[in-house]
């Protein structure tokens, strides 16, 4: 334990990235990648928190552009997410990894509801707290839900697992000439309309000086070299840093 830079850490992975090789929903070559990833350190006694999006099932905004109401939408949104909340947690408990889903929307029947304390508690106990169903709210992100999470529960550090190795002046996979970033600020970030998270994620980490590292989740170790306080892929951070 005395290796971790980072004790108590939430980690947020788009719902994309559960598609794997699919188009379409849960690739279960995921889920078991990230158990893989997570195991040893969950293992080694750092406190892990999860959120994940639902963009691999349904987003609201892609409802309201085909002529649906935005909140219906945003709550089928983020009905999406606890479905990629169960799977995930399926998957870390058969590979022996305690795990609690907890969802700012009430479903009793299917995972308990969202309540700081109680998320902290389970944290404490060494469960992987995975937090589902967003915010809550129509109209925002699981950005939001994660910078909010992270916030409400103290963590050191917000994850934000992506599908490139950190954060670069434009996009690499249409600019190869782009370049990456081992630091920045988060006004930079908001400036330069960079779309590392939403406006509103950003600011709240902002506001609250939360870290926002970001990095690729598919380079094997990456996870662990981060909690480790390794320089991986790219950290947001305040002006004077
Ligand atoms: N959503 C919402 N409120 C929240 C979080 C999510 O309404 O607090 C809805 C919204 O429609 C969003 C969808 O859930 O498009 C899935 O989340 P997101 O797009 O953030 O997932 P990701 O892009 O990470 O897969």
């Amino acid at each position: 334990m005395s290796d971790y830079r980072y004790k108590r850490v939430l980690l947020k992975l788009s719902g994309e990235a559960l598609m794997g090789s699919q188009e379409f929903g849960i690739d279960p070559a995921v889920p078991q990648h990230l158990a893989d990833e997570i195991k040893p350190v969950w293992a080694d006694g750092v406190q892990i928190a999860v959120v994940v999006g639902g963009g691999n099932i349904f987003r609201g905004v892609e409802g309201a552009a085909a002529g649906m109401d935005r909140a219906q939408g945003d709550n089928m949104g983020m009905l999406a997410t606890v479905i990629n909340s169960l799977s995930l947690q399926d998957t870390f408990e058969k590979n022996g990894m305690d795990c609690r889903v907890m969802s700012a929307i009430e479903m009793h029947q299917v995972c308990e509801t969202y309540i700081r304390r109680r998320a902290i508690r389970h944290l404490e106990k060494g469960r992987i707290t995975i937090f589902a169903a967003g915010t809550g709210n129509p109209y925002f992100t699981t950005d939001t839900a994660a910078a909010l999470r992270a916030c409400e529960i103290g963590a050191e550090v917000l994850m934000k697992a992506t599908k490139v190795d950190g954060i670069y002046d434009a996009d690499p996979v249409t600019h190869p000439e782009a370049t990456k970033f081992d630091t920045i600020t988060y006004r930079e970030v908001l400036s330069r309309d960079l779309k590392v998270m939403d406006a509103t994620a950003t600011a709240l980490c902002h506001d609250n000086k939360m870290p926002i590292m970001v990095f690729d989740m598919g380079q094997e170790g990456v996870f662990k070299r981060a909690i480790m306080g390794e320089a991986v892929g790219t950290t947001v951070v305040e002006e004077d840093c």
